[in-house]
């Protein structure tokens, strides 16, 4: 029997904190005005495949500890299933059954022929040695080794994991395959079949949808002021992007608090502060702001690139921008939503903002697979014309169904998965 839909009120209230009722929130709003098949419905909402695995690790005391880690592969129907691995304390598999799942739809937007998938491991990176953490990476690896690879599912770095996480990663599988594979992985060092514009495709992603979204306002980048929470690989480098295309950044900020100044701030200075003195503090001729402060200063497009739940029912009212890019993964609760509807914000949803990272990760595994590696400025172009006519597919969908962006984006990712579930039948 089909799954019953979720009443839209009870998962609006556990949608505040629990991400993985935040994604399901959005995914059963669209799956009713896309009147999505009862038997499409239940097998899209549940994730293909989950496991869980115990890692022991020797660590440099010479005693073993075992960890906890996942990879959760939600959706196939498209491709090779595809996502990050975070390390962190508070890794549930809840979370990264969400994060999967917004993979499958973000990867289905940019309409990059990939499925979605997270992994994990409950750990704390930062009480590991590098040593510890190898050992942890290549058991880790090595219990995914049926399940991932260049045409099953492909992983990139996330929360806590970097280029050398992946090289590690690509290692342990091409040892077992007994040669180099490195489509494995995305976001490795460009020497081991990285890409170019890579690191810099998040932040890029981000500075073409919002020049686009800044022509239905009629402004240019000299007249927009941005505001922008979380100064690291996303709102960092999409901050400096920003800046060097013309845009006046009023406000940045990392964990601690941030800094504004209605003139605009010069932000390779202030990232450059930041980088020699870990802090935005005493940076000459701006004013220091909270989290919280910096989130509803008056601007016209805010990029919340530091984390989730940002913008919620309690402050949702107070956001002033006119342009909301989400940069970060889940800012903004559901219940946050209709607020910012309400109040006319257009809404660059994450899982078209920030997809310029999957869709460069994309371009890595393509050329992997060539094995001929392109220039930057191709990359770049490339990424641009992905980004742009992903923009414009969402808004005229928006517009034809009459509903806002993120209904639309999620309307638009569902009916590609749908259709190609459909088309390859259930096997059931
Ligand atoms: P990062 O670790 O490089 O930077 C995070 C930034 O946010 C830092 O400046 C940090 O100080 C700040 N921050 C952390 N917690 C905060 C808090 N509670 N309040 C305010 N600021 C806080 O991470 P990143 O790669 O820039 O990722 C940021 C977000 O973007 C995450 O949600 C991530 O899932 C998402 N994302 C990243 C990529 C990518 O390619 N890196 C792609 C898609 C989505």
């Amino acid at each position: 029997m089909a799954t019953p839909m979720v009443e839209d009120k009870l998962v609006l209230e556990s949608a505040e904190t629990n991400p993985f009722e935040a994604m399901m929130a959005r995914f059963d709003r669209a799956a009713k005005l896309l009147n999505l098949n009862p038997d499409l419905y239940a097998v899209m909402r549940v994730p293909n495949r989950e496991l869980k695995v115990y890692i022991p690790v020797r660590m440099d005391s010479g005693r073993i500890q075992v960890f906890e880690g996942y990879r959760v592969q939600h959706n196939f129907a498209r491709g090779p299933a595809k996502g990050g691995i975070r390390y962190s304390p508070d890794v549930t598999i809840e979370e990264v059954r969400a994060l999967a799942a917004w993979m499958t739809w973000k990867c289905a937007v940019v309409n990059v022929p990939f499925g979605g998938a997270k992994g994990g491991v409950v750990c704390d990176p930062w009480q590991m040695s590098q040593g510890e953490l190898e050992r942890m990476t290549r058991r880790y690896a090595s219990e995914l080794i049926d399940i991932i690879g260049p045409e099953k599912d492909v992983p990139a770095p996330d929360m806590n994991t970097n280029e050398q996480t992946m090289a590690w990663i690509m290692d342990t599988y091409s040892m077992h395959a007994r040669h180099t594979v490195n489509a494995v992985v995305t976001g490795k060092p460009v020497d081991l079949g990285g890409s170019k514009g890579r690191r810099e495709a998040t932040g890029r992603g981000i500075l073409f949808v919002v020049n686009e979204a800044i022509k239905r306002f009629k402004m240019t980048p000299p007249t927009t002021r941005v505001v922008v929470q979380g100064s690291g690989n996303v709102g960092g480098i999409g901050a400096q992007l920003m800046h060097e295309a013309g845009y006046k950044v009023i406000a940045i900020s990392d964990v601690y608090g941030g800094i504004h100044s209605p003139d605009g701030i010069d932000i390779p200075a202030a990232l450059e502060h930041l980088k020699a003195t870990r802090s935005f503090e005493e940076f000459p001729g701006v004013e220091s702001v909270s989290n919280s402060e910096l989130l509803e200063l008056e601007c016209d497009v805010l990029v919340p690139a530091a984390t989730e739940n940002q913008i919620r029912s309690d402050n949702a009212e107070r956001i002033k921008c006119k342009v909301l890019a989400e940069g970060a993964n889940g800012p903004t609760t559901a219940a946050a939503d209709a607020i910012l509807h309400r109040k006319g914000i257009f809404v660059i949803p994450d899982i078209l903002a920030n997809a310029g990272g999957v869709t460069v990760s994309y371009f890595e595994w393509v050329q992997d697979r060539m094995g001929y590696f392109w220039k930057e400025d191709v990359v770049n172009e490339r990424l641009q014309d992905i980004m742009v006519a992903s923009f414009n597919d969402l808004v005229k969908y928006a517009d034809t169904h009459n509903v806002d962006t993120r209904t639309a984006a999620y309307m638009l990712a569902i009916d590609r998965v749908a259709y190609d579930t459909r088309m390859r039948g259930i096997y059931a």
